[in-house]
């Protein structure tokens, strides 16, 4: 048994319990656990299976208005925005759902060189992109670990007239200790991972081969990670693997092992759907799909859960479904997205990309589209920048303080996105927003916002606090 092995924390018996056990909550029932959620302090396994439960109209109207009061209270009303850079598709595994698969043969494979990862980053910048998602195959010996380590520091170099990328996220296999410790040391962000389904016996049906077979050394990498130092981790699941209300539920174990082990939960929590990818039924045939309603719903119960950690939504699915979403919880999207290697240089080329997108809109449309919902889109680094991460990042996020740090912080950046890139209506509407959330901001940040929104239109670039 491994020091952190799954079977200690990872009990699929309880979730089937609490999920068997859970009545749908009368009027009473479901005011008394929306009332406990509202204070942003998290609700309990048995409050999510209740929840899960709700399907009448007033139910769902009543977890929605809630899941945006807590939104609102803790994130305030920022989007930070980044994009994906798939680098290679290269993949010696067997996941069923995936088009990079090893033995699909319709995907045309591709490892970009060095200098063609500098060009997709430039092209990236010229967007006014700051934030980066890396993400690669699993592929082993070639064009391996130390292939991915060299990307990251290409990908970091790379310098415009309006600088460089401010924070790269990493979507990678899992590592060893002490690979972590030498990603860690190129400076990555969040290590994103997915555990696609908790459902051990589903994981194995779909993934049948190479080293992402093995569910345990998969489950156990963020361990592993916050072990080498790596503390700040996205988890996830790919819904429709199985049951959302299983994996919501097995998620919440998760999250408790981490915190109850090394004191720090998720910086993150991803939320993919299945879409279809070339050469994949299981992907067009989803075994049990999400529904949006459905999806909204478990978007919105996961705010409560979990009011601290973000959320990540990206460009699988829809800008209408994304709208729907970001008041619900989403607290970070990407935007312009493209999953094939080379494509923000070469265009999207399907038999080449990992899944098909919902969203097709390029950044400047998807920033006036936000902003004139009255969200800020924001490329806020500064957490990461000084610091405040892991630990330091929950203790700062919990009592809500993050609010003023993040609001003039999101304001600054989406000045300078304002200036450097956008089209005249987008700049049009952006302008108007800034003005409306500054007239709403308590006045010491509306003075700290307003000093470095200053700086930032007299020419300053990369001001944050
Ligand atoms: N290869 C690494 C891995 O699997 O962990 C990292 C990159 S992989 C390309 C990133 C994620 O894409 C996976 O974790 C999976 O959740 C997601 N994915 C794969 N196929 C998908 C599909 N058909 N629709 C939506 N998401 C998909
Ligand atoms: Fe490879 Fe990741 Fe796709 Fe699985 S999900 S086939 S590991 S790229």
């Amino acid at each position: 048994m491994t020091p952190h092995d799954s079977s200690r924390w990872m009990d699929e018996a309880v979730v089937a319990n609490t999920l068997a056990s859970a009545a749908r909550p009368d009027a009473a029932a479901l005011r008394d656990i929306l009332a406990r959620a509202v204070e942003g302090k998290g609700i309990a396994p048995a409050d999510v299976a209740s929840l899960a439960t709700l399907s009448d109209p007033e139910g769902l109207a009543a977890l929605f208005d809630t899941a945006r009061q807590v939104k609102e209270r803790i994130y305030g009303r920022r989007l930070v925005l980044f994009a994906p850079l798939y680098v290679s598709n290269l993949c010696a595994n067997e996941c069923l759902y995936c088009a990079f698969r090893a033995g699909n043969a319709a995907v045309r494979r591709r490892a970009l060189r060095q200098p063609e990862i500098a060009q997709e980053v430039e092209a990236l910048l010229r967007q006014g992109h700051k934030r980066l998602l890396l993400v690669a195959g699993e592929s082993y010996p070639r064009e391996g670990f130390d292939y991915v380590l060299s990307a990251i520091e290409t990908a970091y170099a790379v310098r415009t007239p309006h600088g460089g990328i401010r924070r790269i996220n990493v979507n990678l296999a899992p590592l060893s200790v002490e690979e972590f410790r030498r990603l860690k040391a190129t400076g990555i962000g969040t290590y994103q991972l997915f555990q696609e389904t908790y459902h051990r016996a589903t994981y194995a049906r779909v993934h049948v081969g190479g080293r992402k077979a093995d569910y345990e050394w998969r489950i156990t990498a963020p361990d592993r990670a916050i072990e080498a130092g790596v503390d700040d981790i996205g988890i996830g699941v790919l819904f429709g693997l199985f049951d959302w209300r299983f994996e919501l539920l097995s998620l919440l174990q998760h999250i408790r092992h981490l915190e109850a082990t090394h004191g720090i939960g998720p910086h993150t929590i991803s939320v993919p759907r299945l879409e279809p990818a070339v050469g994949s039924d299981l992907a067009a045939h989803p075994p049990q799909p999400v529904s949006d309603i459905e999806f909204r719903k478990l978007v919105a119960i996961l705010r409560l859960a979990v009011p601290y950690t973000g959320i990540i939504l990206s460009t699988r699915e829809t800008p209408a479904l994304r709208r729907e979403t970001f008041a619900l919880g989403v607290s970070q999207i990407s935007a312009g997205s493209r999953t094939n290697p080379g494509g923000y240089t070469q265009g999207e080329q399907y038999d080449h990309s990992q899944f098909s997108l919902g969203d097709h809109r390029p950044l400047d449309e998807v920033i006036r589209d936000v902003a004139s919902m009255g969200y800020i889109p924001s490329f806020c680094t500064a957490c990461y920048r000084l610091g405040r991460t892991g630990e330091d990042f929950m203790d700062l996020a919990k009592p809500g303080d993050i609010k003023r740090f993040c609001d003039p912080n999101a304001l600054a950046s989406f000045k300078e996105y304002l200036l450097d890139f956008a089209s005249p209506d987008t700049r049009r509407v952006g302008e108007s927003l800034i003005a409306a959330v500054l007239s709403e901001m308590d006045p010491s940040a509306r003075e700290r916002a307003e000093a470095m929104l200053r700086r930032v239109q007299a020419g300053e670039r990369d001001v944050y606090c």
